[in-house]
Formats: structure tokens, C-alpha cells, sequence
């Protein structure tokens, strides 16, 4: 019996939220906010009659603490789920702290505006210390901590598929597979096509940021920082077969090189296909993904914006993106002091997701570990006051929800590795 307020009801929402009503015998009310309460209400009349689960609907603009601490007071959840972006998350993070409540989400911060000089200043001594220039880092969470453990609240940041499964496959690796992991690569492949020249998978802000970004990786206690879509490689994916892909940042190394400290090299990778490279090439060198706004004809426009307004709403990809998705991670490291290598990962079909919840993979392979995420919270598993990743939680219980609820696992004890 829970009472949960989900924020956010876009792509990932949608799947989650259905996800949630599979589990009705947990999730029993469920409260859905957004900033278009129309998307909330549409996808509540969707679900009537298909499941116990109790669905209310609301507006609210969460980038408002206030708005936001009035919801969840009226609500009175016990978990608040933050699947709307990256840019509200501390805003949430602040509300379920005034009102005493637990915290997910699945993307760690960054802010809307990285213009803001305030933000910037921090920013900037950050890129110097630490040495990674992305906009996202989990400085600005972690320093919940204190206020979560004071509070007896529990925050859990990033629970999606990378950052989130990946990180508890690491934990599970950790568990029963090594005594210790000397290198982890995180594959990420999306062998789908959808037909169009160009679109976005997700949210198409947050995802060209970070895929235009510079890349780096984790090696010998220290960030290397390389170009953007400097490092390739080809893998043959199990079930998608050869892809190119290319290493970058990406936000679960920097928790991962945290909590195992003794790992001596993460990366991460991402296949892209050619075209989309050189769409997204161009764009960029025309100043399209530029978030600093411009005046035209005295209307002020910020382009990336302005561009996510030109192309396909990822919504609306699902019925036509064939293919599948495969997601895991590459460890080698040592067992009974012998060396080894090991692969767990999952391959999720565009078409099976489509049939199921009416999206395509990459949405389902985001909600469908959110949901999970809120499941150990609820049921107990993974409540500890303070804010944590996933992989400071025990996988298992976690994987065994991830095989129930469709996102399945494979093992292979002799992979191919990246060299
Ligand atoms: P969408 O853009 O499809 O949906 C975002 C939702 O948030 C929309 O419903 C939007 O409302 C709502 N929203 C935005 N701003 C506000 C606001 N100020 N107040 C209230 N609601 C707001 O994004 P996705 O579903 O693709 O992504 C959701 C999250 O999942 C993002 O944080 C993304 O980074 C993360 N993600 C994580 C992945 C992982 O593996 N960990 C992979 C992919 C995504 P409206 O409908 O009005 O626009």
C-alpha cells in the first residue's frame, strides 16, 4: 500500500507510470504531475480499467519550491518520483525535504541556464578541480547528503538505465563475480532506426548537449578529457551485430570511480550512426544548440529549443523504430586469484516496447528501472537516510525486479572486450 507522486509525464513518465499499474498491489494510489496536466490526464484515462492502481492528476511547474511543497502536502505521498528533467532537480529535492518525504530521479542536475554567471563561477572551479568539463555533475546532489540523513529521508539519484542498471549490474559484478574489478566499459547501443534522418531518441536538449560534449573517461584516479567523439570503436553487439561507437562522459563513471575506488580504468561508450553525426555536426557548427537565447525579430529564442520545436516529438518514434537496444557492461578483474572477464547486459526490442506501453526503447529501458527503483523504496529494500546511487544498494533484488518487469539480463563469461 504506497502513495506515489510522480513529476513529469513525458517519454520516461508514460512508461513508467504504466509500469507502476502493473504493480498495483504496491503502487495503490498514484498521483500524476506535470506542466501540462492534459498529458497527465490523457495517459490516466489510458490506463483506466487496466489496472487497481488509483491515478489522480495535477498541474505544477516544479521549477516552483512552492508549487511543489503545496502538491506534495495535499498528495501526501510517500515517495515523490522526479521524471520530469535534470534541470528541477534540486528544486524537488527541496520540496520533499520541506515536507519530509523520499526522493528518486533519473538524471542528475544540470541547470537550464548555463549562461547563469552564479552557476557558471561554480562551474568552472569544478571543471578545474576535477578536471571534466560536462554541465552535469552530482556535486550539487551530494550536497543533499546531510540533509537527507538529518531528515531520516532517503534520496536516490539516477535510477534509469545508464546512469542507474548499469550501475547495479556493477554491484552485482562486484558481488558475485570478482574480488576485484580492475576496468569497467559501459556499452550503450542503439541498434534502432526510425526512418528519419534525424531525431532524438529523448528529450532532444539534454541529449545533444551531452552527446556534444567533450568525452572522458576515468583512469589511474583521474579524469581524462578528450574531444568530443574522439575515441571509436567497433563492437558486434549480441542480437544488433557490428556498430561504430564512440566514447563520452557520462555521469554514472563519475559515482562508480566514488564507490569502487580500486577500479583502475571506466568508460563509457555509445553507438551513433553516421548520419546522425553529421546532422548533429552541422547544427552545432550553425550555433542550433547553442542554450544562450538570441533576438529575433524581437522575440527571443534560444535555439536548441527552437530546434526541439522542428523535430520529431521522441514520443512519436515508437511505432516506427525497428530494432533493438543492448546496454551493459564489460568488466575484467580478478576472482579466486585468477584473472577474468565478464559481460551482463540487456537487448530490448523498439517493436515488443511499442506493443506493450505505445513507446519505443529507450523510453521503456528508463522507465521500467525507474519504476523498479520506486519499488525497493517502497517495499523497504533500499530506504537508508541520505542520498545514494544505485549501486550502494544490493542489486539482486533490484535485477530480479529488472528480469519481472521486462528488462531482462544476459551474461557472457568470455566477451569480446574494447581495447
Ligand atoms: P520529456 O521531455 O519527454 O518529458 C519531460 C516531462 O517533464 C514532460 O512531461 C514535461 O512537461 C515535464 N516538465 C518539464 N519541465 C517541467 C516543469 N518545470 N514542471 C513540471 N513538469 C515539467 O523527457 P524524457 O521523458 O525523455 O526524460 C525524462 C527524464 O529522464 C530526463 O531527466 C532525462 O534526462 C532522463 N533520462 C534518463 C535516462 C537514463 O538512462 N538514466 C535515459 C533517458 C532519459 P511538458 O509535457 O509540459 O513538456
Amino acid at each position: 500500500m504506497s502513495r506515489v507522486l510522480v513529476i513529469g509525464c513525458g517519454g520516461v513518465a508514460s512508461v513508467a507510470i504504466q509500469k507502476c499499474c502493473q504493480a498495483d498491489e504496491v503502487f495503490t494510489e498514484l498521483c500524476i504531475a506535470s506542466r501540462t496536466k492534459e498529458k497527465c490526464d490523457a495517459l490516466s484515462r489510458k490506463l483506466e480499467g487496466k489496472t487497481k492502481t488509483v491515478i489522480t492528476t495535477a498541474k505544477v511547474d516544479a521549477d516552483d519550491v512552492n508549487q511543489l511543497i503545496q502538491l506534495i502536502n495535499s498528495y501526501k505521498p510517500d515517495l515523490v518520483m522526479n521524471i520530469a528533467l535534470p534541470y528541477q532537480d534540486l528544486t524537488i529535492m527541496d520540496a520533499c525535504l520541506a515536507c519530509g518525504v523520499n526522493y528518486m530521479d533519473t538524471a542528475n542536475y544540470e541547470p537550464e541556464d548555463t549562461d547563469d554567471p552564479e552557476w557558471r563561477a561554480i562551474y568552472e572551479k569544478r571543471c578545474k578541480e576535477a578536471g571534466f568539463s560536462a554541465y552535469f555533475d552530482y556535486s550539487w546532489q551530494w550536497a543533499y547528503r546531510k540533509k537527507f540523513e538529518e531528515a531520516g529521508l532517503t534520496a536516490l539519484l539516477g535510477c534509469g538505465f545508464d546512469p542507474g542498471v548499469t550501475q547495479a549490474y556493477c554491484a552485482y559484478a562486484l558481488k558475485h563475480e570478482f574480488d576485484q574489478i580492475d576496468t569497467i566499459d559501459i556499452l550503450d547501443c542503439n541498434g534502432g532506426d526510425h526512418g528519419y534522418a534525424f531525431a532524438t531518441n529523448f528529450n532532444p536538449e539534454i541529449n545533444l548537449r551531452e552527446v556534444s560534449a567533450p568525452g572522458s573517461y576515468w583512469e589511474n584516479g583521474h579524469w581524462v578529457e578528450i574531444p568530443p567523439m574522439a575515441i571509436k570503436r567497433e563492437y558486434d553487439f549480441d542480437q544488433v551485430g557490428d556498430k561504430d561507437m564512440y566514447l563520452l562522459h557520462h555521469e554514472e563513471i563519475e559515482s562508480l570511480a566514488q564507490t569502487i575506488p580500486e577500479v583502475k580504468r571506466i568508460r563509457f561508450f555509445m553507438t551513433f550512426g553516421q548520419s546522425y553525426l553529421d546532422h548533429m555536426r552541422c547544427l552545432e557548427d550553425v550555433g542550433m544548440l547553442s542554450t544562450t537565447p538570441i533576438n529575433y525579430n524581437g522575440q527571443e529564442i534560444v535555439p536548441i529549443q527552437f530546434l526541439k520545436a522542428l523535430l520529431p516529438d521522441p514520443a512519436s518514434l515508437g511505432p516506427r523504430t525497428k530494432g533493438k537496444t543492448n546496454i551493459g557492461c564489460i568488466f575484467t578483474g580478478v576472482k579466486d586469484g585468477q584473472e577474468k572477464t565478464y559481460y551482463i547486459y540487456n537487448v530490448c526490442d523498439h517493436q515488443e516496447c511499442y506493443k506493450e506501453v505505445g513507446s519505443q526503447a529507450i523510453s521503456y529501458t528508463t522507465g521500467v528501472p525507474a519504476m523498479c527503483g520506486a519499488l525497493m523504496m517502497l517495499t523497504g529494500k533500499w530506504i537508508r537516510p541520505g542520498v545514494y546511487t544505485v549501486e550502494e544498494f544490493d542489486p539482486d533484488p533490484f535485477l530480479e525486479a529488472l528480469d519481472k518487469y521486462g528488462l531482462p539480463r544476459s551474461e557472457n563469461h568470455n566477451p569480446e572486450l574494447v581495447d
